[in-house]
């Protein structure tokens, strides 16, 4: 899957210019400004555009990237900004622009190779290339490596750029890892409900957006098959569990079945605990055999597991096509109400949305009528 989006054309006023082209003595009142900034966002995704406006301007380059990476050192997520200056109306402006590519696997070639050896000796590294240098710097959290900051430029970076650079990254991954924190179900380890909700608005700003780039002819490399489908699953008879064997165990319970989960689904897959004993799954898939091979994987996975002292139990689910079309809530209650005729069916199955309107199952529901377990 590849895709790039722009979004986001941020017009600054000329004043903010003169930061731009100042020494960084100078810059210094812009730095303390746009760390300020950075820290006023509560978005991890929202953290990365804002580092990459920050350091970009700040070393005098026009692009920068930040490649987010998961726990075994892929690249999960790449994250482009690029500023010009553009002449309006006679008053000189910055043109922001942030693209992104998610499980970016065109990465280039000089960029992966870099990557290789910033890994290796942990610290910055740059290569030469025919024109100017690439510089590359890893991106330390609490957990370890976050991922990389790249740019290009016409010469190696002067001890005091380091420094700044240094000094940003670190305010950068503190910031970063609170977030993270913050985002994060306690229990499980999992993302939460509150950046479901972010998530859901960026997803959806990314779907649209490739919708409208197909919709207008563009041949960018935006438009891949694939399409995202967002599941609702439930542990069934999860009461029984808590009343006959305690909370403790029924901890457990949870506990294992997030690691089932998350075994079974891709690296890419956004996986949330949305309540008590129910997960949300986003899932990218090519079509709607491969999305229901994974689903059903997952739950003869956890029909099979053996859990220590409590058996086997088993999950419920109900899914529905992430159409950009309709709003992220409204495909929360699709899938929500195919959960729920999962559930009314006898459960230990997985229902998808559009086939149970197809077969008269369910009629169309509005927004709000849905009973949440
Ligand atoms: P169904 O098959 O219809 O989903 O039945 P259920 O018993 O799973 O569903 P119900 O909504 O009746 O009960 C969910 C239970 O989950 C009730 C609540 O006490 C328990 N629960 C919610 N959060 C936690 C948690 O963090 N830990 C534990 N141990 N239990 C939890
Ligand atoms: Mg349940
Ligand atoms: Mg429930």
């Amino acid at each position: 899957m590849y895709y790039r989006i722009v979004s986001g054309n941020y017009l600054y006023e000329s004043l903010y210019m003169k930061d731009q082209r100042s020494d960084l003595g100078l810059g210094l009142s812009s730095v303390l400004k746009k760390l300020g900034a950075m820290t006023s966002i509560r978005d991890t995704n929202m953290v990365e555009q804002s580092l990459l406006r920050t350091l970009g301007p700040l070393l005098g380059v026009l692009e920068t990237s930040f490649y987010r990476i998961d726990d075994n050192g892929g690249v999960i997520r790449a994250l482009y900004h690029s500023h010009k200056v553009v002449d309006k109306d006679g008053v000189k402006h910055i043109v922001d622009n942030v693209g992104e590519v998610i499980n970016g696997k065109e990465i280039p070639e000089a960029v992966g190779n870099l990557f290789d050896n910033v890994h290796m000796l942990r610290k910055a590294c740059s290569r030469k290339l025919d024109e100017g240098l690439l510089i590359c710097y890893p991106v330390y959290g609490v957990k370890g490596l976050l991922g990389y900051f790249v740019f290009q430029r016409d010469r190696e970076v002067a001890p005091v750029e380091d420094a700044i650079i240094q000094g940003v990254l670190e305010v950068f991954t503190n910031y970063f890892d609170l977030l993270d924190t913050s985002q994060r179900d306690q229990l499980t380890g999992l993302l939460n409900r509150y950046s479901l909700e972010a998530n859901l608005d960026r997803l959806w700003n990314i779907l649209s957006a490739r919708l409208h780039d197909a919709n207008n002819g563009h041949t960018m490399r935006v438009i891949v098959p694939e399409s995202y489908w967002l599941s609702v699953l439930d542990i069934d008879h999860f009461k029984k569990i808590n009343d006959t064997y305690g909370h403790t165990i029924g901890d457990e319970v949870l506990i294992m079945v997030t690691r089932l989960l998350q075994a079974s689904f891709r690296q890419s897959d956004l996986l949330y605990r949305y309540g008590g004993e129910e997960f949300i799954a986003i899932l990218a898939a090519n079509d709607f055999q491969s999305v229901t091979q994974a689903l059903e994987r997952v739950r003869t996975k956890i029909e099979r597991f053996p859990f220590p002292q409590v058996g086997h139990i088993t999950i419920s689910g109900g899914f529905s096509s992430a159409d950009p079309g309709v709003l992220p809530q409204e495909v929360i209650n699709r899938a929500d109400s195919a959960l729920y005729a999962a559930k009314n069916a006898g459960r230990n199955r997985i229902y998808h949305y559009d086939t149970l309107i197809r077969e008269g199952v369910l009629k169309e529901v509005n927004a709000g009528d849905i009973d949440l377990f």
